[in-house]
């Protein structure tokens, strides 16, 4: 905060004497006119030409400052208040779920895409402004491509790939309350709850190619059961967004582990990424296996046992 005045201070000051410098020209455009007086006296007419030179090298000259110190320090805009929080949530929640901030926000909206609320709140004419641009972009990747973006058979593609990759991350635009909304039930059941085979389609945050799969979600309630279609939309929820297979599995776990607090939760998801199997390795059936372990899933070898039991990994 103190840091953030100073520099406004410092801008302000900048500014300042940028206007002052401004107002200089005319000064010396004044002078100049006085010169060209004298100097219509005969025998100097070389000065006349010389001196109004000078002074549009001077004007042109302080433009030049003026735009390096407004590049240097750009004028504070007002922005949403959300955008202040720039860079803050990955700092201060943890990535391990095992500590007391885990990586998971009730409104799911500001981790970890800073953009996902304001894309959730824009208006339709926004959001159709949004596609247009994101078409503008995917033109330039085909012509740097190599391809004529005007040919019959693209014409439609950036507008088609713009939507599917908003529909691709649609996710960001969703959060666990909405999701969950009052499927959360009172119930007197304190054996597994498993659902298997949940299918999953996420971008690879890296490639931005797709990884798909099975997720698997298990939890032993603790007086509180979740209608068992919310736990394959959570699944869905969280792969619609640019993911790490690691942190996706991690996010359905604790998320679960937040909503019910149930003795404890285990998600394992087994998928193909495009961006292993189709380039660099190359091998084609190679398939990803992560899990995320918490409570008793994760303190108690018989519980995890018969978890995998049941998923036949056993
Ligand atoms: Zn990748």
């Amino acid at each position: 905060m103190y840091k953030k005045d100073a520099i406004d201070r410092d801008l302000d000051a900048r500014l300042k004497s940028v206007h002052l410098n401004e107002k200089q020209p005319q000064t010396s455009s004044n002078l100049s006119e006085q010169n060209s007086a004298y100097s219509s006296a005969p025998g100097s007419g070389a000065t006349d030409v010389t001196t109004p030179e000078t002074g549009a090298e001077e004007e042109e000259e302080q433009k030049e400052q003026k735009e390096q110190i407004q590049t240097r320090h750009p004028q504070p805009k007002k922005e949403p208040w959300y955008k202040k929080l720039s860079g803050v949530p990955l700092n201060t929640r943890p990535a391990s779920p095992y500590t007391l901030n885990p990586p998971i926000d009730s409104d799911g909206l500001s981790w970890p895409s800073m953009g996902a609320r304001e894309r959730l709140e824009s208006s339709p004419e926004e959001a159709g402004k949004r596609e247009k641009r994101i078409a503008e972009a995917v033109k330039t990747i085909l012509t740097e491509l190599g391809e004529d973006p005007n040919r019959e058979g693209l014409l439609e593609t950036p507008e088609r790939y713009a939507r599917a990759m908003l529909f691709f991350t649609k996710g960001y635009e969703e959060n666990i309350k909405d999701v969950i909304k009052r499927a959360v039930f009172e119930e007197d059941h304190d054996e597994m709850v498993i659902v298997k085979d949940i299918e999953i389609y996420s971008l690879c945050e890296h490639h931005l190619v797709p990884f798909f799969g099975k997720c698997h979600i298990a939890y032993i309630p603790n007086k509180k059961v979740l209608g068992l279609s919310k736990l394959a939309r959570l699944a869905e929820m969280f792969s619609r967004r640019l993911q790490v297979q690691e942190r996706l599995t991690k996010q359905i776990a604790i998320a679960l582990s937040e909503i019910l607090q149930p003795r404890g939760v285990a998600v394992v998801i087994e998928a193909t990424h495009m961006c292993m199997v189709s380039r660099g390795v190359q091998k084609s059936g190679a398939i990803t296996s992560t899990s995320c372990m918490l409570g008793c899933f994760r303190s108690q070898q018989k519980t995890r046992d018969e978890f995998l039991t049941l998923l036949g990994r056993n």
